[in-house]
């Protein structure tokens, strides 16, 4: 059986820790990372078969205009958890 990968398990854990503790941001808030994302060079839309699904490329997380329980936008970012763009977070920048 093969093992899953360090970068798997890093991620399970980041999204474990903001499912568990993380604080929620307003839908607001919510909407603006969405739009900073939708204008990022490292987001992958996909479209399915129910519409458009958008991912983070560095992460590989879920991004979400709305509260669902499994969105990056979502939390408020801590040490692990949120943008990880390579010059930093996006979010943080404009203050979201
Ligand atoms: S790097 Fe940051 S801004 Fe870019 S898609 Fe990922 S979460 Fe969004």
């Amino acid at each position: 059986m093969k093992r899953p990968s360090r970068n798997l398990i890093r991620k399970t854990v980041s999204l474990a820790s903001a499912l568990v503790a993380g604080r929620r941001v307003a839908n607001e808030r919510i909407c603006r990372r969405i739009e900073i994302c939708a204008r990022c060079p490292y987001v992958r839309i996909k479209r399915t078969r129910k519409g458009r699904k958008m991912l983070c490329r560095i992460c590989g997380c879920r991004l979400r205009g709305n509260r669902s329980l499994i969105n990056l936008a979502r939390y408020e970012e801590a040490k692990r958890y949120g943008c990880k763009h390579p010059r930093g977070s996006r979010w943080k920048k404009e203050g979201v």
